[in-house]
């Protein structure tokens, strides 16, 4: 979350902190907030939206068209789980933004959109006001995903705020997860087992089904039944529908269409309970979600079934503690034995590796920008900034929580 303000105006770049750490970061309330630009649909990006309204915010929220189609999504899915949430009220604040058409925020500053292709409607936010300017990278997605075009060039700015999750790591390559996941599903499936994909339901079940489907198409991977078990990927799939014509290859939306989706719990307990070969994609990437545990304890300790990790796995997760060496893994309170094969596959990710984000920050490198690296570890981001010094930028920098830029007397960034 980075604030800026502008001719007294406080806009905020996206919101995946809570309320709280805005007090403790800024300090600032809600209400204070006069606009929030929204970079894509990830809840560490936009998750605290509905709560800021909730907590006073009731100002304007820049979004391009498919991340506001993702967003509505979320606020239903809010609205339907803690009913005190205005979904109607957050709709009426949305600003839809055309990419690369400049647009007039709060502060008087003009907001140009460009597309990051890390999810679909992901974008990079520049703001100049006056002779100022910021780019704000958001996520920087990959130049190989099958399923959003490249990220476009970023345009020349005073101060970069850029991304630096694999600042320090090269992205593993997409082909050769998705190779390894058509054998995964042969194995399975001539064993008469099941595939149980626990995978985030935006973003990353599309990319599965599309990986499926492409898979499909050169007969690498066997013509039987995927089903996704969530209560949010048909919509999410739906708007990915909507907006096929942002996706790398509008052909893919059929990869979703022809899948089967499993909403209610009582559907989800009974495919649990059967025992039919398939893939099942079910929510939460990190396999702690209720509807992944109860497939996982379907078939963790059966010998013809897989488990396929496509996501970090963060310390302390499920998804962690099945990647962990040992015949056993503890799960709801028992010890379950680990006789199906559980493997991770990391080039599903959406982010750009190391290299990738070294061409993507070279114009900010060429016009000497400020550059600021956020959103990575300590230890990704101090490597960035390292290469990026050695590739000839002009300062560099890993900011603390409460550091401050300023641009000129009208712009400061926080
Ligand atoms: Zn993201």
């Amino acid at each position: 979350m980075i604030a800026v303000e502008s001719n007294g105006a406080t806009i905020l770049l996206d919101c995946g902190r809570s309320v709280r750490d805005l007090r403790a970061t800024f300090p600032l309330e809600p209400s204070q907030v006069d606009a929030i630009v929204i970079t894509h649909a990830h809840r560490d990006h936009a998750g605290w939206l509905t709560e800021f309204q909730a907590q006073g915010f009731c100002g304007r929220v820049f979004v391009s068209a498919a991340t506001a189609a993702l967003l509505r999504v979320q606020f239903e899915d809010s609205a339907r789980w803690r009913g005190s949430l205005r979904p109607a009220d957050l709709e009426k604040q949305l600003v839809i933004c055309d990419y690369k058409l400049e647009i007039e925020t709060p502060g008087a500053a003009g907001l140009t959109l460009v597309p990051a292709g890390h999810l679909l409607g992901a974008v990079g936010t520049l703001m100049r006001c006056r002779s100022c300017s910021l780019f704000f990278t958001g996520d920087v997605g990959r130049s190989d995903s099958p399923l959003y075009p490249p990220p476009e060039t970023m345009p020349d700015a005073e101060l970069v705020i850029a991304e630096s999750t694999y600042g320090d790591r090269e992205a593993a390559s997409y082909e050769e997860s998705a190779s390894r996941l058509g054998e995964l599903v042969h194995d399975a499936i001539s064993e008469h087992g099941r595939v149980v994909i626990p995978a985030f339901s935006l973003g990353r079940t599309q990319l599965i089904l599309a990986a499926l489907h492409n898979l499909r198409k050169h007969g690498n991977c066997p013509d039987v039944e995927i089903v996704v078990d969530s209560a949010t990927a048909r919509a999410y799939s739906r708007a990915h529908t909507e907006f096929r014509g942002e996706l790398r290859d509008p052909g893919l939306a059929d990869a979703w269409e022809a899948v089967h989706y499993v909403e209610t719990e009582s559907e989800s307990r009974e495919l649990a309970e059967s025992s039919q070969p398939c893939v099942i994609i079910a929510s939460g990437g990190m396999a702690d979600s209720e509807r992944s545990r109860r497939h996982l304890r379907r078939v963790i300790d059966d010998p013809r079934c897989r488990v396929v990790l496509v996501s970090y796995q963060a310390v302390g997760t499920l998804g962690r503690r099945l990647l962990n060496p040992g015949p056993t893994v503890r799960m709801d309170g028992r010890n379950y034995n680990k006789w199906a094969s559980v493997e991770a596959l990391s080039g599903f990710s959406g982010h750009a590796g190391r290299s990738e984000l070294l061409r993507y920050l070279r114009p900010a490198i060429d016009c000497q920008a400020v550059i600021r690296l956020v959103h990575g570890d300590r230890a990704s981001a101090a490597s960035l900034a390292r290469a990026l010094s050695d590739a000839g930028a002009a300062g560099v920098s890993v900011p603390g929580p409460s550091d401050t830029d300023r641009l000129r007397p009208a712009a400061r960034v926080r």
